[in-house]
């Protein structure tokens, strides 16, 4: 997804090399053609400006590493200032809770939640030995419960039925008793999206997210939305305490520069990473993996 971005950063610090210091000059002009190339990419323009502001006051008065080349050593700080905006550290799930530990995923229609509601339930399972359970609360949609059921005799991952008369609390609060007695780690919870952010459905998510109240919520966006993921992302976060993020189609390829800003926009990490569409498709998000990828 970043092949392009890739090139274009690449090809911004050409302007560095052969120099023998890193001077005013030269570091603005760098840094003009950075911010070019995160612009191309399709990075929210507040991210660049907070990023290239610190890249700038840093650059200035660096010193050169030593062994290094005045271009490495800016290389080197656009890396770790990358890495920094776009999360800093691995934030894995924090299951740390009376089981079952609740994870519920929200997001638009056809962002990937219940794909990525059974890739984490394959992960915890084959990773993390845990016994988990899903259940759908998509009651707006009877082929998104079937999705899931479907996905989880895949996984071999026990599903707890729920039907479109149901209500959403009601099917988390069954699904939760039933986890409690046979004793799951693990209660993923599906929801409802639409095409668009529509106001019931906030207000529907938001009284669910209450009464569910959940370790993790997680919001799923589809990285190949560019920008428009960015806005729906500030307006889940506004509505909802989210915990985290997941970042699904990272295998297309879209820019990929507005997925990167979503971190900073909401303050909330990116938790995980979907990669295709099989059901092992899933990496936890390594912010310093990510960038030094990026960075080529
Ligand atoms: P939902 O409506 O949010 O539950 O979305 P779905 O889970 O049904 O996913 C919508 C489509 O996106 C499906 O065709 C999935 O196979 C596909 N999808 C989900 N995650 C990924 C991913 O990481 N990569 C790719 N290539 N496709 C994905």
């Amino acid at each position: 997804m970043f092949d392009n971005l890739t090139e274009l950063l690449q090809n911004s610090f050409k302007v560095l090399q052969g120099k023998n210091k890193l001077s005013e000059s030269n570091v603005k002009e760098a840094i003009r053609k950075v911010r070019r190339a995160l612009l191309e990419a399709d990075v929210a323009l507040e991210v660049i400006k907070v990023f290239l502001d610190k890249v700038q006051i840093k650059a200035l008065g660096l010193k050169v590493g030593q062994g290094l080349t005045p271009s490495q050593t800016f290389i080197k700080l656009v890396e770790t200032e990358l890495t920094k905006i776009i999360g800093g550290k691995v934030e894995s799930l924090d299951l740390k809770t009376q089981p079952p530990a609740i994870i519920m995923v929200a997001g638009l229609q056809g962002a990937g939640k219940t794909t990525s509601v059974a890739k984490i339930a394959f992960y915890l399972k084959q990773r993390e030995n845990k016994k988990v359970l899903v259940v759908s609360a998509d009651v707006y949609r009877p082929a998104a419960i079937e999705q899931l059921e479907v996905l989880s005799k895949q996984i071999e991952v026990d599903f707890f039925p729920s039907t479109i008369n149901d209500k959403p609390s009601d099917i988390v609060a069954n699904a939760k008793r039933y986890a409690q007695k046979q004793f799951f780690d693990v209660l993923l919870v599906d929801t409802a999206g639409r095409l668009h952010i529509d106001e019931q459905m906030m207000n529907e998510i938001k009284i669910l997210q209450k009464k569910v109240d959940p370790i993790e919520t997680l919001f799923v966006i589809d990285s190949m939305t560019g920008q428009d993921a960015v806005h729906t992302a500030k307006v889940f976060s506004n509505a909802l305490p989210l915990t985290g993020v997941i970042l699904t189609k990272t295998d297309g390829d879209a820019r990929g520069g507005a997925a990167l800003s979503v971190r900073h926009i909401i303050g909330k990490p990116i938790k995980f990473l979907g990669v295709g569409e099989k059901i092992d498709a899933l990496e936890l998000f390594h912010p310093e993996r990510v960038v030094s990828r990026l960075l080529g």
